[in-house]
């Protein structure tokens, strides 16, 4: 192996922390609030609407940038969801889930000698991606407990090799959704350098506290943004992996050649599907987030039992917490004992910081889980780290 990230990786892991956790849950028989996949299928009528597309012969090659109907379906829901307007012809591109999208766009706008900033925690096929390109990625930490950042670190960030900055939000693994001044800052930064922003915002339905801003709206914004999402999150069906990235013509074109030497196509019928999703009624859409926004409540409320301090998240379905206050230091060790100890699991965080220590403590819940997991998971956690 020659990537010098591969390398690293195949070292420390071998697998991907999200993948080595769910196989340690099987392992342990544990209640697995680790990797972030719901407990249950998404709506009925988007599953049906697959099944019929199957059976309806829609099972070849579908074309390079996605079906039609997918492509301006995905365009109605950001006119619907976020006032932006996206020709379906050249401006939206279907993908093999937000993963593909980052790694496309990575590959297509960045290369050796480029730097992307960023923020950490970051979602691991971020470091990932930018290592792949062969750039370089400059880092900006995202501080405990509120997940606020230095403006001025944020300003150090760029230099004159940047080349693009990569943006979550709501926030894979802080569960932090950017304020509208945060995000105003970032747009300022990224016309001042005229630099492409790429935003990842799979979890733009999961907002609980706060707005969801998408990036591209803000002023000078739209002409230089890359906007992600994924079904996978919407409809809670992540094993589809039916993404896509919206954009101006000649950043899509560019995402659109990495891509097609990366998978071509994928998922022909779960395009059809995803179609007929992004059309659903407010109802589907206000109460997908109303559903998690009381999970999120149950286990955040539950974990405070258990003494663990527990770090709210404004969106997302993940929620993190502090273990230093059960006396505990080192997130992974925690992580790797924990399902011996109390029969769960979780993430340690520290694995998606450059700095290690500023993410020492930290771990991380899903709570897309049915009530009774999540309240399993509690009472187990209750009786282990007594
Ligand atoms: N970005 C973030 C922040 C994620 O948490 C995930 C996991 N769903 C992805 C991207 C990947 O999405 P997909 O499964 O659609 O590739
Ligand atoms: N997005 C999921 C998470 O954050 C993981 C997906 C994966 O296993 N790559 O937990």
């Amino acid at each position: 192996m020659s990537n010098p990230f591969l390398t690293d990786r195949l070292q420390e892991f071998g697998t991907t922390i999200f993948t080595q956790m769910s196989a340690l849950a099987v392992e342990t028989n544990s209640v697995n609030l680790g990797q972030g996949f719901p407990d249950s299928d998404g709506p009925a009528e988007v599953a049906e609407a697959a099944r019929r597309a199957i059976a309806d012969g829609h099972n070849q090659y579908p074309p390079l940038p996605g079906i039609a109907p997918l492509r301006e379906a995905v365009a109605e829901h950001r006119r619907r969801f976020r006032g932006q307007d996206f020709d379906p012809d050249g401006e939206v591109l279907v993908t093999a889930g937000a993963t593909e999208a980052l790694a496309a766009a990575m590959l297509a706008l960045t290369g050796p000698g480029d730097e992307v900033v960023t923020f950490e925690p970051y979602y691991d096929s971020y470091a990932a991606g930018i290592a792949l390109s062969g750039a370089t990625r400059r880092v900006v930490t995202l501080q405990a407990p509120d997940w606020s950042f230095d403006p001025d670190a944020l300003r150090a960030a760029f230099t004159p090799a940047t080349k693009a900055l990569l943006l979550n939000t709501p926030h894979n693994p802080t569960g932090k959704v950017f304020s509208r001044d945060e995000m105003m800052l970032i747009a300022e930064l990224c016309c001042e350098h005229d630099i492409v922003a790429v935003t990842d915002e799979v979890y733009e339905h999961l907002v609980f506290d706060g707005e969801h801003i998408a990036l591209a709206t803000l002023p000078g914004m739209a002409e230089r943004t890359l906007t992600v999402s994924s079904a996978g999150k919407i409809f809670s069906f992540t094993g589809w992996k039916i993404g896509w990235a919206c954009g101006p013509a000649e950043l899509v074109a560019a995402v659109r050649t990495a891509k097609q030497f990366l998978t071509f196509v994928s998922g022909a019928p779960f395009q059809h599907a995803v179609a007929v999703g992004l059309r659903l009624g407010d109802d589907f859409f206000d109460g997908y987030t109303a559903e998690m926004k009381a999970k999120r409540d149950r286990l955040c409320a539950g974990l405070a039992g258990t003494g663990l301090e527990v770090l709210v998240p404004e969106g997302t379905y993940f929620a993190s917490c502090d273990i230093r206050s059960i006396g505990e230091t080192n997130g992974i060790d925690f992580c790797l004992g924990l399902p011996e100890r109390a029969g769960v699991v979780a993430v340690p965080t520290m694995v998606f910081y450059d700095d290690r220590e500023a993410g020492a403590p930290i771990i991380r819940f899903a709570f897309c889980k049915k009530d009774e997991v999540l309240d399993e998971a509690v009472r187990r956690l209750g009786a282990g780290l007594a």
